[in-house]
């Protein structure tokens, strides 16, 4: 497909893992932009089921959707594998979860998101997109320091600068938590993007997809399914947001 000829802004690329994040952030843009596209990076994560996850909800999304499904452009994986083993941590090998000297999870790839944003804006450029939208979040969770907006304000002006294309990088959830990340999908496309959430996206750290439970699959026990726990558990219980009926895996 050739690159789009939208105008100015209208065009985004999505930082699309097959996450809850970023699958509410795809809703967001399809919501808002003329075109989307989406890019994935395999960078040596020890899970295939994340990779796999993001055609997935591409393709739900696609069936469930047809409004969005005629803005959703092409899908773009980029392999950044040497970068994955320069930056080896929990992710990337096998080695047991936990908090690290500096107070940050052993998960935690130094700098994956400017890597993200850098290689999502070459392909961009070449694209013609304008918005980089990402799903970073520094409400519940801010032990990663490329998460912050601070972080990503200094980039965006670099990436301006750098390839003289008027970028913005754009983080709809920057300032949400996981319980307005569940409102967010539900306000955007009901119980059925809520149910592309639970069913389809993946978030756990080690890989699993376990038991089937409410707020989606995962081993339930490792910091990513925890946040996502307690954020379907704070949705349900809050009357404003909370949906009707019909949801699957209702709890
Ligand atoms: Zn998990």
């Amino acid at each position: 497909m050739t690159p789009t000829s939208e105008p100015f802004g209208q065009t985004a690329l999505v930082l699309f893992s097959g996450g809850q994040d970023s699958t509410a952030c795809l809703a967001w843009a399809l919501d808002r932009y003329a075109r989307v596209e989406t890019l994935g990076f395999d960078y040596g994560q020890r899970h295939a089921v994340e990779l796999e996850a993001r055609l997935t909800v591409r393709d739900r999304i696609v069936e469930g959707f047809p409004a969005w499904s005629a803005k959703l452009g092409d899908d773009h994986l980029i392999d950044i594998r040497s970068f994955g083993a320069l930056a080896a941590s929990a992710l990337t090998e096998e080695r047991a979860i936990a908090m690290t000297e500096r107070g940050l999870p052993s998960t935690f790839v130094p700098g994956r998101n400017l890597a993200f944003f850098v290689y999502g804006a070459a392909l961009a450029d070449r694209r013609g997109a304008d918005a980089l939208v990402g799903g970073m979040c520094e409400t519940d969770y801010s032990g990663y320091p490329d998460c912050r907006r601070e972080t990503l304000d200094a980039l965006q002006q670099a990436l301006r600068l750098g390839m003289e294309r008027p970028f913005e990088i754009v983080t709809p959830l920057m300032r949400l938590t996981k319980a307005e990340t569940w409102a967010l999908a539900y306000a955007l496309g009901g119980d059925r993007l809520v149910d592309i959430t639970v069913q389809d996206t993946h978030t756990c750290y080690r890989g699993e997809r376990g038991e089937p439970r409410a707020w989606g699959y995962g081993c339930g026990a490792c910091p990513a399914c925890e946040l996502r726990a307690r954020g379907w558990e704070a949705w349900r219980r809050s009357p404003a947001d909370a949906p009707g009926t019909g949801l699957t895996g209702e709890l």
